[in-house]
Parts: C-alpha cells; sequence; structure tokens
C-alpha cells in the first residue's frame, strides 16, 4: 500500500466528462472513475458529481481522501491558480469567477491546486511524456478549438494572472472569422477541426461539388473535420486544398510560437492532427519559410505520447509539485 505522500487525487474537470483518479509521483494510475459532466444543470450539480466521482474512485484503493497528499483539479477555461478561480468557461455555461480551488477543498477538507486543463496536458507530456529531458516545450491540441501549454524552464508559463499560453487566441488575421472568444480571427478561427469543417460547407454551399457532402449523407450540418479527412483520403480535390489551406494557418501561429518562444520541442495533438502529412507538411513548411531560421531548426515536432489521460496526469504532477513548494 502506497504511503500519503505518494498518492494526489486529480480531477479533470471537462465540459462532458470529469475524470477523477488517484495518482502516484511516476504518474501511475491507481484509480479512476469517470463520469458525465452535469454541465446543463448548474454548478452545484457538478461539484456533486465531482463529489461522488471521487468517492468511486478512492475506494476502489480502499484510502480514504485524508490519505492522499494534495488534491490537484483541472479546469476547462482560463483561470487563475494563484487565486484558485475559473473565470469562466465555454463549456460549463453559467460558470464565472467560480472559486472552484476553495470549493473543492472544503469539499474534501484537503490541500487543493487548480490549473487550466492544457496547460495540465501540457505538463503531463513535459514531466511524463514526449517532452522528458526538454526545458522549453510548448503542447499544442487541435481538435474543435486549438488548446495549448508552455513550458519556460521547465515549468508551465501562467503569466501574471493565470491566463497565459491561450495560444488558440492569438490573433492570425485581424479581419478573419468572428471567433467564440469574441475576437476576430483567432488561430483557432483558421486552423482548428471547426475551421476545416466551416471552410468545407461554405464552398459546398457556394457550388463547388465534393465527395464531402455525400460522406455527410448530403447533410451540410453533418460536414466535419472528420468528412473532410475521408474525402482527401479518397483523393477528392476540396478536401485536400482545404486541408492544404488550414495546415498553412497552422504554420503561421507555429511561426509565431518558435519566434516567441524559441521551444527545443512542439507536441502537435488533437483528433484534427490525426489527418497527418496533409495537413502537418504544409504546417511546417509554412513555418520554416515565416520563422527565424536557425530557431525552426532547432525544433523537434512530434506526437503527444499519453493520450486521453494527459490531463488528469499533468494535474497529478501539479498537486505534487505546489503541495512540497507550499508546506512549510
Ligand atoms: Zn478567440
Amino acid at each position: 500500500m502506497k504511503s500519503e505522500n505518494d498518492m494526489v487525487l486529480a480531477i479533470d474537470l471537462g465540459g462532458t466528462k470529469i475524470l477523477s483518479a488517484v495518482i502516484d509521483r511516476d504518474g501511475g494510475m491507481l484509480a479512476r472513475d469517470h463520469t458525465v459532466t452535469p454541465a446543463a444543470l448548474g454548478q452545484e450539480a457538478v461539484i456533486e458529481a465531482i463529489g461522488a466521482s471521487v468517492e468511486r474512485a478512492i475506494a476502489q484503493v480502499s484510502a480514504d481522501i485524508s490519505e492522499m497528499h494534495a488534491v490537484g483539479i483541472g479546469a476547462p477555461g482560463p483561470s487563475n491558480p494563484e487565486k484558485g478561480i475559473l473565470f469562466t468557461s465555454p463549456n460549463l455555461p453559467g460558470w464565472r469567477n467560480v472559486p472552484i480551488r476553495d470549493i473543492i477543498q472544503s469539499l474534501f477538507d484537503k490541500r487543493t491546486f487548480l490549473i487550466n486543463d492544457a496547460n495540465a496536458a501540457a505538463l503531463a507530456e513535459h514531466r511524463f511524456g514526449a517532452g522528458r529531458n526538454t526545458k522549453n516545450m510548448i503542447y499544442i491540441t487541435v481538435s474543435t478549438g486549438i488548446g495549448g501549454g508552455v513550458i519556460v524552464d521547465e515549468r508551465p508559463m501562467t503569466g501574471a494572472i493565470g491566463t497565459a499560453a491561450e495560444l488558440g487566441h492569438m490573433t492570425i488575421n485581424d479581419t478573419g472569422p468572428r471567433c467564440n472568444c469574441g475576437n476576430t480571427g483567432c488561430w483557432e478561427t483558421l486552423a482548428s477541426g471547426t475551421a476545416l469543417a466551416r471552410k468545407a460547407r461554405g464552398r459546398i454551399e457556394g457550388g463547388t461539388s465534393s465527395l464531402i457532402l455525400n460522406l455527410a449523407q448530403g447533410d451540410h450540418q453533418k460536414i466535419s473535420a472528420r468528412t473532410v479527412q475521408e474525402a482527401a483520403e479518397q483523393e477528392d480535390e476540396l478536401a485536400g486544398e482545404l486541408i492544404a489551406q488550414t495546415g498553412y494557418y497552422l504554420g503561421v501561429g507555429l511561426a509565431n510560437l518558435i519566434n516567441i518562444f524559441n521551444p527545443e520541442m512542439i507536441v502537435i495533438g488533437g483528433g484534427v492532427s490525426n489527418i497527418g502529412k496533409r495537413l502537418l507538411d504544409p504546417a511546417l513548411e509554412t513555418a520554416q519559410r515565416r520563422a527565424y531560421g536557425a530557431a525552426y531548426d532547432r525544433v523537434r515536432f512530434t506526437s503527444p505520447k499519453l493520450g486521453r489521460n494527459s490531463g488528469v496526469m499533468g494535474v497529478a504532477a501539479y498537486a505534487f509539485e505546489e503541495v512540497s513548494k507550499s508546506s512549510f
């Protein structure tokens, strides 16, 4: 049996699911439970669901919450780790300036630490995954949006109020499409899966014929990044063109990141990155053309190693590291 110093309780709060896990110092998962996030039922229902999920996870290791070294929670939105506040979340309607750390801390009566979910995933890849042995690393996940985290000198960069590394919201084209954040032309409006699907829908509605529509069963609403990917795999011309264009914009953002952070490694994950060469070749060509040459040459591009548990593993690493800093 592991002793108290060896286990933390880590909670990955997502818009659709809650993952609770008991994790050891090496990132080993001793127990886990996942449950649906009752996001539509409001904050109290979500907190209750976290409580129930945690109980089930803890029971699997025949332990009590008091035996955990600390508690960590990963939040799906911009948050202030120092103050423990989740500012807002695109996936949790109605959540504004929620003191989630203190809520969880009093629920379990245990020191609790809050980290943004994308920063947590970046930290996990750095501590346990693709980025081990690097000092400066960037992790991006390209899916419906673009999220990410930046590791500078082996620490997650959080900024003055904790909202650093909102990579998906760097402006790429100031007159570009409207973003969920209220701005226009953010990176994720041009290079995410949602962007790819939107562009395909626009072109097909404009009269371009494409296999994409057949794969979406003739329904414009069913056009997704996945249907575009499938069409491209069958050599559909429009799909190939749009993926290359999305790759181009992905590369513009990568060039910015390389010039600003001079990372040793960029880990590119998320469902859309699985499109592979059709997307990544134009992305890297563009990044190479636009970034400072010597900095580009130093970057290794790689895929994540940890899969979908990376969030909760990063939350655990963060809790271990923060509690050891603050327990004096
Ligand atoms: Zn934005």
